[in-house]
């Protein structure tokens, strides 16, 4: 790391906190796409005091954005200047209090799914869905005609300024694909109202959901799952409605499944998702999802919109 970012970044004191610091973190090594440049700062925080001193400390001119799995990121190659904070296991709670449930933002959706159905409270769509709580509540995630803002009460975090504070849905907007989470705001834990259902039928469920996905998406290999926002707004997995204007559909339509650039490849199985072969770069992946969106807008006349987050510096 070259001295002026040292130097901008010198107010990390190691020995203040237990959670780990690695330092230039190439984020390809955990993002699903297995793209991306490095880091400057990798923070996995111990517990939210933890969290609240370290971000506290962070000068305001430098940047810091949370991440969960990275399954709905595609970091540049020349990497994100900055701190990336990452919840994991001490952040990974379940609490059932008056059928509601406090979840850790670092627990893996799908998990929470699961341990959930062996109670009864049924977010059975959370099951197929990757990534972590904080990453499904920042992106509004959702399936199957499900979303999880439509369960959320009220979420905790940690500010720019490392205050711990608590927001209610209503300060979160929830809509397709996204929620209004104040800017630089951390996700440390969120209360959902789940609906009651017996075990054996969410669990039926959630083993539906699982094959169609198999069936439909190409989920065992590199990808981050739909690329593209359905223009319409609604779920690409509800094949059934209005086809014509799903983004999968489109870029079917415009003889784009199996279009390559580099290692970068349009899904045969699922056109809106977007995989890496092996060895692409973030360029190949982004030039690709540029090339649908021109080739889409040239033949329909309609604009796709990134799902996926694109995020850090292009490589020199
Ligand atoms: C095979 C596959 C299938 C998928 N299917 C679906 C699907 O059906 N429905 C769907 O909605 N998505 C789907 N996705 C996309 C992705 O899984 C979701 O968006 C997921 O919720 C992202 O969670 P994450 O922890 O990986 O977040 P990341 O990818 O790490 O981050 C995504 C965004 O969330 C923010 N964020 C992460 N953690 C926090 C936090 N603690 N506090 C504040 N902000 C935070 C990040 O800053 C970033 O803006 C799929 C992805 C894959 C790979």
């Amino acid at each position: 790391m070259d001295m002026n970012k040292k130097s901008k970044l010198g107010f990390v004191d190691e020995n203040q906190f237990s959670g780990s610091i690695n330092y230039s973190f190439p984020l390809s090594k955990i993002s699903w796409l297995k793209v991306g440049g490095p880091v400057d700062i990798l923070f996995r925080p111990k517990n939210l005091d933890n969290l609240s001193r370290f971000v506290s400390l962070i000068p305001g001119e430098v940047d810091v954005m949370p991440i969960g799995a990275c399954s709905n990121l595609l970091v540049r190659d020349g990497g994100l200047s900055g701190v990336a904070v990452k919840l994991g296991g001490s952040f990974s709670e379940i609490e059932i209090k008056n059928n509601e449930v406090k979840l850790g933002a670092g627990n893996l959706s799908s998990n929470v799914a699961v341990n959930l159905s062996e109670l009864g409270y049924d977010l059975s769509f959370l099951r197929t869905i990757p990534g972590t709580i904080g990453g499904a509540i920042a992106m509004n995630a959702g399936c199957y005609g499900n979303y999880i803002g439509d369960y959320v009460r009220s979420v905790e975090g940690v500010d720019k300024s490392g205050k711990i504070i608590r927001l209610s849905r209503e300060n979160l907007k929830f809509e397709y694909r996204c929620s209004r989470l104040p800017n630089g705001f951390i996700v440390t834990s969120a209360i959902l109202k789940p609906k009651i259902e017996k075990k054996g039928a969410i669990e039926a469920k959630m083993k539906e959901m699982v094959s169609k996905r198999e069936e439909t998406q190409p989920i065992k290999k590199a990808t981050c799952g739909s690329t593209f926002k359905n223009p319409d707004g609604k779920s690409s997995l509800m094949l059934e409605d209005s086809i014509d204007f799903k983004a999968w559909s489109l870029i079917d339509r415009a003889g784009l499944r199996g279009k390559k650039i580099g290692k970068a490849m349009v899904s045969k199985k699922h056109p809106n998702f977007l995989i890496n072969l092996g060895g692409a770069t973030s360029e190949e992946m982004e030039s690709l999802g540029e090339y649908v969106r021109k080739s889409v807008y040239e033949k329909f006349k309609v604009s796709l919109d990134w799902e996926v987050i694109r995020v850090g510096r292009k490589s020199n």
